[in-house]
């Protein structure tokens, strides 16, 4: 299997790496939609939400806590967290992704 978010989680390929601990990695999104647009990614590869399982559940909330982390780290005053499911809500990327964005 050939994926690009695990690419990049492995040092593979490069990234704007902005955080990363031993289960999440955290890069700038590089066609960004927002003055900031970053990428919140598991390490571990889940192609989407709909393979999430009960057992990834900590993961999931290890993802919005970088998230809360990232923001504080850049004083934020406000941020919306995505997640595209699905080709029709235009997932392109098959490695389940959390997309923060903020102006
Ligand atoms: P999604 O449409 O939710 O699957 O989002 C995938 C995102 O990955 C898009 O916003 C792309 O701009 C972004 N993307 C694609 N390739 C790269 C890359 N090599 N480095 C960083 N972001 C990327
Ligand atoms: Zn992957």
């Amino acid at each position: 299997m050939n994926c690009l978010f695990c690419n990049i989680a492995k040092g593979e390929k490069k990234a704007e790496i902005v955080y990363e601990n031993d289960k999440v990695i955290a890069f700038k999104d590089i066609h960004p939609k927002a003055p900031v647009h970053l990428l919140i990614v598991p390490k571990k590869h889940i192609p989407s939400l709909f393979h999430l399982e009960i057992k990834d559940k900590t993961l999931m909330g290890e993802l919005i806590l970088v998230a809360q982390k990232i923001a504080k780290e850049k004083n934020l005053k406000g941020y919306r967290l995505k997640i595209n499911v699905g080709r029709p809500a235009g997932q392109i990327i098959d490695h389940l992704h959390l997309h923060l964005l903020a102006k």
